[in-house]
């Protein structure tokens, strides 16, 4: 059976993912189960998705809930829940108003509208420039994959949109010289995820926002990946004391079903009127319930505080094995968003994880990514770090 999924799958579906050769057929909490019964510790969660491990009962009673109720309306109507999302958001971030759409990418495609029409409303017609960073990841659509510093992603897709310019990241020269009246945004990630889980010096994105301020260029916070509790705050740019105009989440907002939104000031958000972008699906009471229970959840369970003891310890262990093993360059990251250097490619130690009962994720060749759901124990990270000291041991 296990083969037959397999092989249909690489004969039917697109050949955009290369896939590990296993079927995953169940979870619940920070395990998986494949279809030979094998388990495995979770430490990628759907790639920083799953913050709340799987099948969680409660999300999952709300979703079940929901969709005995009322599936799908379109926004030509208002809802319950996402109307309480919605308030739920900009009462506990810098917002004031939600864009809902399906995804990471179009939550940073609707960004990259906003920021154009904003000035456009102002009728200041040639400011369109975003400046984005080198090694940034924003999405796979034409504007997401423009902005996104990476150019294995860009490759074959060309010619990319105007207007967009890249900078290194965590340089404030680099964008002193490139900002200017031409530019309407700067989009950036307050830790480069996919990038290799890279982050800026404390002072940083406090001198973005300064020349942001300078220049009257607005500020957009790509939290995709860092949003929702992943770093131990709900969002990652509360660590920095500042704030931005606009911010984008998705992936770990409804904990698996597809959610993105668009945050923004009063101000900013004004640009957009009836008409001027849309989504059918965007906020359909389905995933807009699940996703209230995921941030009640949050909360309710101290998830954050969780997050960010178990992932001092994780970083210390994390160290320890870099004290022990040459082929480890680097440890770093925040909270629960942590990576390793290495000196060799990835690949084979996430396979031999994988053959021990370890899902851990490989980016950028040789950096080791760990995004384990929020409610990870020390147990777990206990085992993981056994197993890696050993097959490193060995390299
Ligand atoms: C995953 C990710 C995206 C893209 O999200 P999709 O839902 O795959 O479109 C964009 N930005 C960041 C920082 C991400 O981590």
């Amino acid at each position: 059976m296990t083969n037959d999924i397999m092989e249909i799958a690489d004969r039917v579906i697109a050949k955009t993912y290369k896939r590990f050769p296993v079927v995953i057929a169940k979870g619940k909490g920070c395990t998986l189960w494949d279809t030979q019964g094998k388990s495995y510790i979770d430490f990628v969660a759907g790639i920083a998705v799953c913050n709340l491990g799987h099948a969680h009962a409660a999300v999952a009673d709300a979703l079940a809930n929901q969709a005995n109720t009322l599936f799908h309306v379109s926004n030509l109507y208002y809802t319950i829940p996402q109307v309480e999302l919605a308030l739920w958001l900009t009462e506990n971030s810098f917002a004031d108003r939600v864009f809902f759409c399906n995804s990471g990418a179009e939550a940073n495609e609707a960004a990259i509208k906003l920021a154009r029409k904003y000035f456009k409303e102002k009728g200041e017609n040639d400011r369109y420039g975003i400046v984005s960073m080198e090694k940034s990841f924003h999405g796979r659509t034409m504007a997401t994959l423009s902005a996104t510093g990476q150019d294995k992603i860009k490759k074959g897709f060309e010619p990319v949109l105007e207007g967009f310019e890249h900078i290194p990241f965590n340089d404030i020269e680099a964008l002193n010289k490139t900002i200017g009246p031409h530019t309407c945004a700067v989009l950036i990630e307050p830790i480069q995820g996919e990038g290799g889980v890279r982050c800026p010096d404390t002072e940083y994105l406090k001198a973005v926002r300064e020349l942001c301020n300078e220049t009257e260029s607005l500020l957009i916070f790509d939290e995709i990946q860092t949003g929702i509790g992943r770093t131990g705050k709900l969002f990652a740019y509360e660590h920095f004391g500042i704030e931005p105009d606009i911010m984008t989440l998705a992936k770990a907002l409804g904990n698996g079903l597809p959610i993105g939104v668009m945050l923004a000031k009063e101000h900013v958000a004004d640009a957009f009127g009836p008409g001027s972008h849309a989504s059918t699906f965007g906020g359909t009471p389905v995933v807009t319930a699940a996703a209230m229970e995921v941030v009640n959840t949050l909360f309710e369970e101290s998830v954050l505080d969780h997050c960010l003891d178990i992932g001092t310890y994780f970083k210390e262990r994390l160290i320890w094995l870099k004290e022990r093993h040459e082929t480890i360059q680097d440890v770093r990251g925040l909270g629960l968003l942590l990576g390793m250097k290495l000196t060799i490619n990835g690949e084979p130690i996430v396979n031999s994880c994988m053959e021990r009962g370890f899902l851990i994720n490989c980016i950028q060749d040789n950096i080791l990514r760990f995004v384990p759901p929020l409610i990870i124990e020390k147990k777990e990270i206990d085992a993981l770090i056994a197993c890696l000291d050993e097959l490193l041991g060995q390299m």
